[in-house]
């Protein structure tokens, strides 16, 4: 028998026969459904759409289903549901229009017309991937509701996880959603076996209250309700933090923290739970941190989300980083402009070396080597990576991940990597002698290697990978650029005001005042914080003459900068007041960003907070009395 046989018969009618099962139903059936059939799927081809039905019935204008289809366009939701949200026309018109179309009976989707019984005929896992919630259990068969009553894939493996025939009305999505939202998730989705994966969210993003007293009824609204505001925030990272009092939600947007609720305490274990089975961690284990992944799909955008907890004396504390595929700069020019992007494009496109990009965390490293080697990767080089984690998949690039329980570590993946016929080689972070060795040789071996260190500057960088151990000739052949940056925040266009320089600042502009700066004052386009969107600012240092010089001489960090300077070079710090002066950020933020402003005199900003004992040491040594 083929299998488009067995399809037929799963969903066959001739074999169901609800008048002889004698029960008394609440739902009242207009027509008992026909077979989903090759031909009724023919039929739906040819069958109008559902706005022409409604205005073949004289049930709406043209003008209005345009207007709707307009507002299609931007939120992507079914064209029915659009038209009630809009009050063009009612829930059961739609229905019945619907019903008219596919050839299925319709079904609101309700307490009213949900029989609690039917529910355990499917599990939490089924009846969300198919989006179906089980109505009513009759003799032989079960009724379902479902948005897609054609899809015979679907049905197929409802039929299957029943375990008896299937009899599909269609339901309004929005009605479907809320009834698996209130029949299976209200038990918090404690259950490993399901529902992982994947969560849509469909909520109105600018509006949500997480303090909302109903909301916090359930951890999967919650769950939901936090994804859908971090989203419309434009948040990166999400902080859920049991404390004695509250579970505290944090956000932070552009760079910088802000709570945004404290909710019922008693809540974070659930909390906790669900976004554990959503990631597919252990929900059983409290006391050890543990990783995973989902996607979540927020008013029909898709996105990553990376989840990880961290066992704290209140209780698991989750971080869950957004990853916006959408936000995704896949290109420098997008990153940055002028002399900069040239020349570091440039040096990327060179057949060997090795070029560093460094910063602190959340300075954009990753972005600015994702950017580069997908330019790459498009030019037809073979690109491989090894990263902790993969943060996106890029195309064209093969990217792995560090595993270190099974030792796989950053010196293993690249000495892997160049067994593997690469032209360039990104490793995520070069933090120790082996992983600096071996990308070294790399390097001198004909090799581009491109990857990140954790220092505050392009010039601390080589005086870094020399304490590291590598031999100044050897590093003066191997690497050819240093590329230092930062993420500045944008004042607010909308609400920035102009704003006195304090006295003690007065210095850092060094006698060339700016005639204005500004600070946001907070208004509805920035949340109220005054800042919208980041800015890079780059400090490329290329290795040349002079530069080799003072690194076989020994020279310090000081000289070779002010070698770096004669280059043309630009610090950060330079850049990042710049930007003040174009009214492009604020001073505070500056500040923020550098620690300290201190005066030109004082050197390289940032080089006050070294991050490790050993550059520590460094920085006492090269620090010059000020
Ligand atoms: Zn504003």
């Amino acid at each position: 028998m083929g299998e488009t046989e067995g399809l037929k018969t799963s969903v066959d009618a001739t074999e169901v026969e609800p008048e002889s099962s004698g029960i008394d139903t609440t739902i009242q059936w207009p027509q008992w459904p026909r077979a989903v059939s090759g031909e009724q799927r023919a039929r739906l081809r040819k069958s109008p759409a559902l706005g022409e039905i409604l205005i073949a019935q004289n049930l709406l204008t043209p003008d209005r289903l345009q207007e709707a289809i307009e507002q299609q366009r931007q939120s992507r939701k079914r064209i029915g549901l659009i038209l009630i949200d809009m009050g063009f026309a009612s829930p059961d018109t739609i229905l019945d229009a619907l019903s008219a179309q596919l050839g299925v009976p319709p079904t609101r989707v309700n307490s009213y017309t949900i029989t609690p019984e039917a529910i355990p005929c499917l599990s939490e896992k089924i009846a969300r991937r198919y989006a179906a919630v089980p109505m009513l259990k009759t003799g032989s068969a079960l009724v379902v509701a479902t948005a897609n009553p054609l899809d015979l894939k679907a049905l197929d493996d409802l039929r299957f996880a029943a375990g008896c025939k299937i009899q599909t009305m269609v339901g309004l999505e929005n009605e479907i959603q809320a009834a698996l939202d209130k029949y299976y998730g209200n038990r918090f989705g404690l259950r490993e076996e399901e529902e992982s994966g994947t969560v849509v969210v469909d909520l109105p993003g600018p509006q949500l209250d997480l303090n909302d007293e109903l909301a916090q009824k359930s951890a999967t609204s919650i769950v939901d309700r936090i994804i859908a505001r971090a989203v419309a925030d434009r948040t990166s990272d999400v902080h859920l933090e049991p404390t004695k009092h509250a579970l505290r939600v944090r956000f932070r947007i552009d760079g910088a923290f802000h709570e945004v609720a404290n909710l019922l305490p008693a809540l974070a274990p659930a909390v906790a739970a669900r976004l554990k089975v959503l990631s597919c961690m252990d929900i059983a284990v409290h006391r050890v941190p543990q990783d995973g992944r989902f996607s979540a799909t927020v008013n029909g955008r898709g996105l990553d989300i990376r989840a990880s907890t961290y066992p704290t004396i209140w209780g698991e504390k989750t971080v869950l980083r957004l990853l916006d595929r959408t936000a995704l700069q896949l290109s420098l020019s997008s990153l940055m402009t002028g002399k900069t992007a040239d020349a570091f494009g440039g040096l990327i496109r060179r057949p060997e070396g090795m070029i560093l990009v460094t910063g602190p965390t959340g300075s954009g490293k990753t972005s600015t080597l994702y950017a580069g080697i997908t330019e790459l990767a498009e030019l037809g080089k073979n690109v491989t990576t090894i990263e902790d984690p993969v943060e996106y998949w890029l195309p064209g690039v093969n990217q792995g991940q560090t595993n270190l329980k099974a030792g796989f570590t950053f010196a293993r993946g690249l000495r892997a990597i160049l067994r593997q016929d690469p032209d360039v080689i990104m490793v995520g972070e070069i933090r120790d002698p082996e992983t600096l060795e071996t990308a070294v040789e790399a390097a001198l071996t004909g090799h581009m290697v491109l990857s990140t260190m954790h220092t505050n500057n392009s010039v601390a960088t080589l005086t870094r990978m020399l304490e590291m151990g590598i031999e100044p000739y050897v590093l003066t052949s191997a690497v050819t650029g240093v590329l230092a940056q930062r993420l500045v925040r944008r004042v607010c266009e909308k609400c920035k005001q102009p704003t006195p320089i304090p006295e003690n600042l007065k210095p850092a502009f060094g006698g060339n005042l700016p005639k204005t700066v500004y600070r946001g004052t907070g208004c509805p386009d920035c949340r109220g914080i005054g800042y919208r969107g980041r800015t890079g600012i780059y400090e490329l240092l290329t290795m040349d003459q002079q530069v080799r010089r003072l690194l076989y001489a020994k020279a310090s960090e000081d000289e070779i900068q002010s070698a770096a300077s004669d280059q043309g070079m630009a610090t950060l710090r330079e850049q990042a007041l710049e930007l003040v002066r174009e009214g492009t950020t604020t001073l505070d933020e500056v500040i923020r960003v550098f620690q300290d402003l201190g005066s030109p005199q004082a050197g390289q900003a940032g080089r006050s907070k070294p991050r490790t004992r050993r550059a520590s040491r460094t920085s006492a040594r090269l620090e010059r009395p000020v």
